[in-house]
């Protein structure tokens, strides 16, 4: 479909974003979809943060997607939040409602799609182990929070972002068993009565497994295992290493998909053609791990 006068532009704010796979993914389900809309990557240095976000609105941007770096300091910048927005304290997707900047975070729901395509849904009665309390984390916790899951225990490099996370969700989910562990505490006993890992950080890369404070060797068939990092050959280390123990592995590219289909759907309020995009994903699966 040719750029007119009349096509609508969507935007991903990212620095950097040229290796984002967004672009090719969500071009397919509008072109799909039959819609007149042009998906373009910005790259907005976060100094100028605050003046891409204008220019959204003196540009008549239909909305944007927001990706590292810009995902917690644009919060301030909108002008309204939909609740999981608010209580992630991130955002991840804008709607311009005739200059009136909404933002959302899809990722959360994004996991959970995802995860429904490789799991039963007694994933809903189990414990889960949290590597990470970033952005990502959060969104994630808080989505499986809300499906009810048993208890959370972060586990986090520092102790402050782990606090604060555990903060959100005893706000949110007051009777939510959540614990906090350090990386260099023992954890691995943990494993016995956690069946859900989950990596929301970025290390586990290039083979350096060592680094992750889960021995893999531990992991058994009954547990799930999710790697958030989205990488070309879809299997992570450690995704490679659980799937070897027999352990059902969930990678980062099915959160990417369903996280942009559920910001297609905000957009447009239509349904978007998961299927079409997934298949633009692997088509264009470059050779660098990428952000949504
Ligand atoms: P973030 O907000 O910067 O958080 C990073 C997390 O990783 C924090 O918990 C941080 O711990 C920890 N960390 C970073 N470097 C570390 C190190 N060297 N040793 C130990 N811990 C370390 O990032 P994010 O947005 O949450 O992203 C986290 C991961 O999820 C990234 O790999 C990203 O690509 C992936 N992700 C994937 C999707 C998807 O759609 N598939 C979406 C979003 C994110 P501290 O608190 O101690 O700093």
């Amino acid at each position: 479909m040719g750029i007119t006068g009349e096509t609508k532009l969507i935007g991903i704010l990212g620095y950097p974003v040229s290796h984002s796979l967004s672009p090719c993914m969500q071009n397919a389900a509008f072109a799909a979809m039959g819609l007149d809309i042009a998906y373009v990557p910005l790259l907005v240095n976060p100094t100028e943060l605050g003046a891409a976000v204008l220019g959204l609105k003196a540009l008549n941007f239909l909305g944007a997607n927001v990706t590292i770096p810009h995902k917690i300091p644009i919060v301030p910048l909108l002008d309204r939040l939909d609740d999981t927005a608010a209580m992630t304290g991130a955002v991840n997707t804008i709607v311009n409602d005739g200059g009136v900047l909404t933002g959302y975070n899809t990722d959360g729901i994004g996991f959970i799609r995802a995860l429904e395509e490789v799991t039963i849904p007694s994933y809903r009665e189990t414990s889960v182990l949290l590597l990470g309390a970033g952005g990502a984390a959060r969104s994630v916790a808080l989505a499986l929070a809300g499906k009810g899951v048993r208890a959370i225990t972060i586990i986090n490099r520092g102790r402050q972002r782990a606090e604060e996370l555990k903060e959100m969700l005893g706000r949110a989910y007051p009777e939510l068993p959540v614990e906090i562990r350090l990386f260099n505490e023992e954890i691995n006993g943990l494993l016995k009565d956690n069946m859900m890992v989950i990596n929301a950080t970025p290390l586990g890369m290039e083979g350096n497994l060592k680094a992750l404070p889960v021995a893999v060797d531990t992991l058994t068939e009954d547990h799930v295992v999710c790697d958030l990092v989205y990488v070309e050959s879809s299997q992570t280390p450690l995704l490679a290493a659980a799937a070897k123990k027999g352990a059902t592995i969930l990678g980062g590219q099915g959160m990417l998909l369903h996280q942009g289909a559920e910001a297609i759907h905000l957009w447009t309020g239509k349904e978007p053609p998961v299927e079409i995009m997934r298949q633009a994903i692997e088509s264009e699966r470059s050779n660098i791990p990428q952000e949504p």
